[in-house]
């Protein structure tokens, strides 16, 4: 039975906007046909113009706004603004806060099917701008220059800014300072189209607590031009620089990082430190990228662990050990476990540097891993989950329901697949106590959230 679509494209439209879509555009609906309109607020009401209709929905473009919502915030309509991507930036910080905690109740009873779970507000920051630790640039040329900044959406088009309003100023400086000196000494920037040029990306990571700063040069040749001089430009100008790191990345791919990597200049990585425990932190391993934060979060996940000091604890898909060193003081022992084994290098580091003992740490899949511990005797009384977007593996959930675990704690960073986990721990025997959301990432859509779980 096919119901006839209401609206035609390019059609113009009065419409109320009666809620926002996970990637921050408002949902208008006409004749109960879901319209998806960039910028719209719920509450307000906008003329639109058709752009698109697919299978059961359509997009409009704002043409007009006729009533603003009161949680509206003015934007000023600089490049950084616009292609920063910051999707949620006019909405006020408490608008976005509500949005992230219904987010999260949303996904739960529609995806997890779970009613009655206690979602508390999300814990938010005092000032939600120029938070990241880290940037990831890609770089261009425009008229013998180079640039570098953001893509435009669903484009390769390369916006130059050195202004990102989420970015720590250290991070904005230093992405900068890395693109004047490579200009000046004639580095070609790589170009997609003809696999040809050096630069690719320019990467900046600092150390909040510390002041450190590490860049790194991903480039598409073995060789940079000017080496030492640009080493040595980048060390005198930017006086935080403490690592200097080239990685080449020779393939015909989005994906940022190659397999080579070496040190220019200085250490192999920076220090940090979060809740009084020290990190080392290399280019290619993960780090939270809210240092502000990812103390909140850590928090929580440790307060959720309920450990009294007699507890073993397996912390899956641990990156360099930070919520295993966190949880380490107050349990018998952990184990964590990461793919990536720069990672794992680090874990092990940070555990020695802060004279943690009863942590040891595997390089693998959580997925391949934890079974084995499981056949070998290796149980855990808590567990910690920390997944991709993806969420954890069906193994790793289907391994828990054996393990039995008394308590898990998932840590994630997509609200979608955390529900969808959450159903089949539920049917597994376990239930979701509560629910506690963080706001890592102001003024995107972006929503992490710790559960805590217990076997019934
Ligand atoms: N808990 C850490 C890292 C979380 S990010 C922290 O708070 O810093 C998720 C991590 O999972 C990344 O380090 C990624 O490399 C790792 N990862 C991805 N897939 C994995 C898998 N199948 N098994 C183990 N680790 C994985």
């Amino acid at each position: 039975m096919s119901k006839t679509i209401p609206v035609h494209r390019n059609q113009y439209i009065d419409v109320t906007f009666e809620d926002l879509t996970h990637d921050g555009a408002g949902v208008a609906k006409v004749d109960g046909f879901p319209i998806f309109v960039p910028g719209g607020l719920p509450g307000e009401k906008a003329n639109i113009k058709v752009i698109k209709i697919s299978k059961g929905y359509g997009f409009g473009r704002m043409e007009e706004l006729l009533q603003r919502s009161t949680f509206r915030v003015e934007v000023t309509e600089t490049e950084a603004h616009k292609y920063g991507g910051c999707q949620l930036q006019h909405l006020s910080y408490e608008g976005q806060l509500e949005y992230k905690e219904n987010q999260v109740r949303q996904v739960l009873t529609r995806i997890g099917k779970l009613e009655n779970v206690k979602v508390h507000p999300v814990l938010g920051m005092d000032n939600p701008w120029h938070y990241r630790n880290k940037a990831q640039v890609p770089v261009g040329e425009r008229d013998g220059k180079l640039i570098s900044g953001f893509f435009k959406p669903r484009s390769h088009e390369i916006v130059d800014t050195n202004e990102s309003l989420i970015q720590l100023p250290e991070v904005n400086e230093a992405i900068q300072t890395v693109k004047e000196i490579c200009s000046e000494l004639g580095i070609k920037a790589y170009n997609e189209e003809t696999h040809k040029g050096v630069l690719r990306h320019i990467v900046a990571r600092f150390g909040k607590q510390t002041g450190e700063l590490m860049v790194v040069l991903v480039t598409r040749t073995s060789d940079i031009p000017h080496k030492s001089k640009l080493v040595q430009e980048i060390a005198d100008r930017l006086p935080n620089v403490k690592s200097i790191v080239h990685n080449i990345n020779s393939k015909k791919t989005n994906v940022i990082f190659g397999r080579e990597t070496s040190v220019l200049w200085g250490n192999e990585v920076i220090y940090d430190s979060i809740g009084g425990v020290k990190f080392a932190i290399s280019a290619l391993s993960f780090y939270q990228v809210n240092p502000v934060q990812t103390k909140v979060l850590y928090d929580k996940a440790l307060e959720y662990a309920e450990l009294t000091g007699q507890e073993s604890v397996i912390d899956a898909y641990c990156g360099i050990g930070t919520i295993s060193l966190f949880l380490a003081q107050k349990a018998k022992n952990v184990f964590g476990v990461e793919v990536v084994p720069e990672a794992i290098e680090d874990a092990k580091r940070n555990a020695e540097l802060n004279g943690i003992t009863n942590a040891e740490f595997a390089v693998g899949e959580a997925e391949k891993v934890i079974p084995k511990w499981y056949k070998d005797g290796n149980k855990a009384d808590v567990l910690v989950v920390d997944p991709p977007r993806k969420g954890c593996d069906e193994a790793l959930l289907r391994t828990i329901l054996e393990m039995k675990p008394a308590k898990v704690v998932y840590v994630s960073c997509n609200p979608a697949t955390l529900a969808r986990d959450l159903r089949i721990l539920e049917d597994g025997g376990y239930k979701t106590l509560e629910v506690q959301p963080v706001d890592m990432f102001p003024q995107t859509t972006h929503c992490e959230a710790v559960a805590k779980i217990e076997l019934r």
